[in-house]
């Protein structure tokens, strides 16, 4: 049995051989004006045809990055450096990846003041509470689709709304969301999002940046005109090659979602035969079909974890982003867990291949470590 939950990770085969005909044979700079720099211009090009028409965006509005985490950065800082100091405000969730958590915590340092809307013991954000921080002052909202932690997914075109009528953009996260539910950026009503290619079987170390057209956006990387100017630097043209090849096959995987549902709730039924007081922190609607978070009360979640890698299977406990932190997952204290429950609960992410035995088998390493814990 191999990496029974952590399959979603890996590369698929039609993208390694994607990236495998590009590093042997298009191994040519975009830049350059000879033939072999021209193909490797069109693959970049056809790539990020690929990724538009996954999140039904214009090509011209994706920017190819080194990751989600640089996306991020980008659009909040310089969004920052636009508005400021005519406009101060950024409205946030408090269940937002690092990646956009320690941006936020660094620009407050350089006088942006950032907002947290509340959100419920599901995770999500609370509508009335958003409208009452909406203000003049406030340039930007910036909201998760799809949490990494518990699932959650908000109701951004819901959220985009509001922020029209107050004349604040949007920025979403859609990490997570990519390849499990469709993105639909104009109907989302988003002025940006982010994605990064290792969520949908692509390679790792890469990313994207959507900017609607015509929205505030300044170069983040500063060097050459690649990628118009705003990310320079000569492009990585096998990751994009096997970022546009992984988006491809969005509809593909989003259709695994029924089965892979149904794996999730057989999982939540088996476990709880075998621990009955176990706390499900995933709301059962508006969640990514793959994601469960699951408090496990008196049950040391580390321990549990490293009995459950030795035996092949990795799940997390809290953010797999701050596994190397002994620190209380910030999304598990927003809900409302205590540092003890949050100690207590592990996150497991089932992918495309999780099948029925991998849950049973799963489970019962699960009541072992139970068993050995009670004597
Ligand atoms: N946003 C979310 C929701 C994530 O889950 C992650 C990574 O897991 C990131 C951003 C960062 O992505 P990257 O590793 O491409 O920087």
């Amino acid at each position: 049995m191999c990496c029974v939950f952590s399959c979603r990770h890996y590369v698929s085969s039609s993208v390694r051989k994607t990236m495998h005909r590009v590093l042997k044979y298009q191994w040519g700079n975009p830049s350059s004006g000879y033939q072999k720099g021209k193909a490797a211009f069109q693959i970049v090009e056809h790539a990020r045809e690929q990724v538009a028409k996954s999140i039904h965006a214009h090509s011209h509005e994706i920017y190819f990055s080194g990751c989600a985490t640089e996306s991020n950065n980008a659009v909040l800082k310089t969004l920052s450096n636009h508005f400021y100091p005519k406009k101060k405000k950024i409205i946030s969730t408090p269940i937002e990846h690092p990646s956009v958590m320690n941006t936020l915590e660094f620009l407050e340092t350089q006088g942006i003041i950032v907002q947290y809307c509340p959100v419920d013991h599901f995770g999500f954000v609370s509508i009335k509470e958003l409208e009452k921080l909406m203000d003049d002052d406030t340039f930007l909202i910036c909201c998760i689709l799809a949490n990494n932690e518990i699932g959650t997914i908000q109701n951004i075109h819901e959220i985009s709304e509001l922020a029209k009528a107050h004349s604040i953009l949007v920025m979403s996260d859609c990490v997570q969301a990519f390849g499990k539910i469709t993105i639909d950026v104009k109907e989302m009503g988003v002025d940006y999002a982010t994605f990064s290619a290792h969520k949908l079987y692509g390679p790792k170390g890469i990313g994207a940046l959507y900017a609607k057209i015509s929205s505030p956006l300044a170069p983040f990387i500063h060097g050459g005109h690649q990628e118009e100017g705003m990310r320079a630097g000569t492009e990585s043209v096998h990751n994009i090659a096997g970022f546009g090849k992984a988006s491809q096959e969005v509809s593909k995987l989003i259709s695994y979602s029924n089965e892979i549902r149904r794996l999730k709730e057989q999982f939540i039924k088996q476990l709880s035969d075998v621990k009955p007081d176990i706390i499900i922190n995933s709301p059962s609607e508006n969640c990514l079909s793959n994601t469960i978070s699951v408090t496990l009360p008196n049950i040391n979640s580390r321990e549990l974890m490293m009995m459950l890698d030795y035996y092949g299977i990795s799940v997390s406990s809290g953010s797999a982003c701050s596994t190397q932190q002994n620190k209380p997952s910030h999304v598990l204290k927003a809900i409302g867990l205590s540092d003890k429950a949050a100690a207590e609960t592990i996150r497991i992410s089932l992918g495309k291949d999780t099948k029925e035995e991998d849950i049973r088998y799963t489970v019962r390493i699960i009541e072992k470590y139970l068993k050995s814990n009670a004597d």
